[in-house]
């Protein structure tokens, strides 16, 4: 299970379950404006999910992944809905990103007890996770609003884009976001050799180790002195580590034409900090290493 926690499955995979979402998107107009965001917390049919229920309505949490995707200028309208579901899972469909109160339940069970000794506190292993699959799942919702043609895996695409998400909220929010996204990939830095099956690779997600090397080197790449206790630490080998300037900068390029053109600028400047990462001015240049 905890090889699975970054998943979600693709609406192909659910087709009851995307039925059932296709049919409750709300009638849309055509113009893209910014507020199209609702929210939805379903009350839980399943007892022991009330009292998660009571604490993410308390907190907002939902209010809060609404404010972060708020510059964004919708052609539909965009549902972010917590449930029961029966299974621990995630996923985006017709205009609606479901999480399931299973997949924060797991998360919460399995933050540590105290902070870790890669600093991340129980706290940040919640709410690095949990805003990492709003917005992995906000990922795929706007690749399908914004019509964003994308190479390679979109799993790995709306990785991508969640990473550079966490990454606009700030110096102070992003380092303890990210490093609690990861949290629950650290088992694999304790136990550096796995055993899988082979059939894991053949999963539309990255293996998790890769999803967490790729993560750790977008947000390394973006604020070296930020994120430098990645490689100090030994986080992120040096071999990767020399070129993620370059990955970071591919994925703001890749940003900056597919997805800024269909950002509010005036509410992004109030919402995110827009100021504090480069945004590189020309296609970022391979290194002359690369392969
Ligand atoms: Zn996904």
């Amino acid at each position: 299970m905890l090889l699975r926690l970054f998943t979600c499955l693709a609406a192909a995979l659910v087709p009851a379950i995307a039925f059932a979402e296709a049919q409750s998107t709300p009638a849309t107009s055509t113009a893209a404006q910014s507020g199209r965001i609702t929210i939805d917390y379903v009350a839980p049919t399943n007892a022991a999910h009330k009292p998660l229920h009571d604490v993410l309505t308390k907190r907002g949490a939902l209010e809060r992944i609404q404010t972060i995707l708020s510059p964004f200028k919708l052609p539909r309208d965009l549902t972010l809905r917590v449930k029961d579901c029966g299974m621990v899972n995630a996923w985006y469909d017709s205009g609606v990103i479901t999480v399931c109160y299973e997949y924060l339940d797991f998360i919460k069970k399995n933050a540590p007890k105290t902070t870790t000794r890669s600093d991340v506190s129980p706290e940040d292993a919640l709410v690095g996770q949990t805003y990492f699959v709003f917005l992995h799942e906000a990922g795929h919702a706007m690749f399908d609003f914004f019509e964003v043609p994308v190479f390679g895996g979109e799993e790995d695409g709306a990785d991508q884009f969640a990473t550079y998400m966490m990454l606009q909220l700030g110096k102070n929010e992003a380092f303890p976001l990210i490093m609690g996204a990861t949290y629950t990939f650290q088992s694999f830095l304790r136990k550096p050799e796995i055993t899988s099956s082979i059939s894991e690779f053949s999963d539309i997600h990255g293996a998790p180790a890769q999803r967490y090397f790729n993560l750790i080197c977008i947000a390394y790449g973006a604020q070296p002195d930020t994120f430098k206790e990645v490689v100090d630490r030994h986080y992120l080998p040096p071999s990767r580590a020399e070129d993620c300037a370059f990955e970071y900068n591919a994925l703001a390029w890749a940003f900056s034409h597919l997805i800024e053109p269909n950002i509010d600028q005036e509410l992004g400047q109030k919402v995110l900090a827009r100021d504090w990462l480069p945004v590189p001015t020309q296609r970022p240049k391979r290194p002359p290493h690369a392969s």
